[in-house]
């Protein structure tokens, strides 16, 4: 008997069913959707996501997916966007048993697979965690032994996403260092502040260590922490990162 390996069809729309949804932050929710014939992604990747009108209008925006591996669900994690015009309907309006459409998985560069054994230094600003969650779970469910250490800029405690999962993760080989930039937990040894190349350069793994680097968030977070980490000795090349969009 042969069996056949799925064949990938990443440009192919496909229809996703919400399968579940949580709150994950006050302006935040991730998404459980079932994809037929999705295929599995890779730590890190990400989908398109079209919503269509019954007037006919379309609107189509990029999702990292939070999860990894195989199997046809897959998890989303959208935050609302106040003068938004799709975030806001998936964080809000989306039920149970809806119907998406769906093309991916997308990108090939902005990934972490298992068998790579170098240390990895995570950065993320809001959102732009959900990718690099995707890497930790990755980590996680490999049993990698590789170092992970995650730097999550959020502005306040009540703005995590995956709080309690993150909380789980933290191991030997998984490292999180918190930056509150608007108001932080009780007790916090710091004040609230905006991330800085000094905090940066403390609480990250050091350029001599060559560990692959993700930054992901919104585009001005991303350009000033690349551009902090290459003054730090960081070569470009190790400095993956991924822009979500605004300011
Ligand atoms: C590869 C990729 C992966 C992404 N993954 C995620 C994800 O996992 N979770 C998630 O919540 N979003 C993610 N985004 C952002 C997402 O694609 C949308 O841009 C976001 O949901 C806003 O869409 P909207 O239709 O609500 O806003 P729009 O109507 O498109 O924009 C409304 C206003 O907000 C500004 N804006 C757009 N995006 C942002 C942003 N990210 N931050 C601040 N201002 C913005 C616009 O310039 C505009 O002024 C990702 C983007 C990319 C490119």
């Amino acid at each position: 008997m042969t069996t056949t390996a799925p064949v990938p069809t990443p440009s192919v729309w496909k229809v996703g069913v919400v399968a579940s949804v949580h709150t994950e932050t006050p302006t935040a929710r991730s998404i459980m959707i079932d994809v037929p014939g999705w295929g599995g992604n890779l730590a890190g990747q990400h989908l398109d996501l079209r919503l269509s009108a019954p007037d006919g209008y379309q609107a189509v925006r990029s999702y990292s997916v939070a999860s990894a591996g195989p199997g046809e669900r897959l998890e989303l994690a959208v935050d609302r966007l106040p003068d938004g015009e799709v975030s806001p309907y998936l964080v809000d309006d989306l039920q149970v048993g809806d119907e998406l459409e769906i093309r991916g998985p997308l990108g090939g560069w902005f990934v972490w697979r298992p068998e790579q054994t170098g240390p990895v230094q995570l950065i993320g600003g809001g959102s732009g965690i959900v990718p690099l969650m995707a890497m930790a779970r990755a980590h996680a469910a490999s049993g990698s032994t590789a170092r992970f250490k995650l730097l999550y800029s959020v502005r306040s405690p009540h703005d995590v996403f995956f709080a309690e999962e993150l909380a789980s993760l933290a191991s030997e080989h998984f490292e999180v260092t918190w930056v509150y930039t608007r108001s932080t937990p009780t007790a916090w040894p710091t004040p609230a502040g905006r991330l800085t190349p000094a905090v940066l350069e403390a609480a990250t793994i050091p350029a001599s260590e060559n560990p692959a680097v993700f930054v992901c968030g919104p585009t001005g977070f991303v350009e000033s922490v690349a551009d902090w980490l290459v003054a730090l000795g960081h070569p470009a090349a190790s400095v993956k990162t991924e822009r979500f969009g605004g300011k």
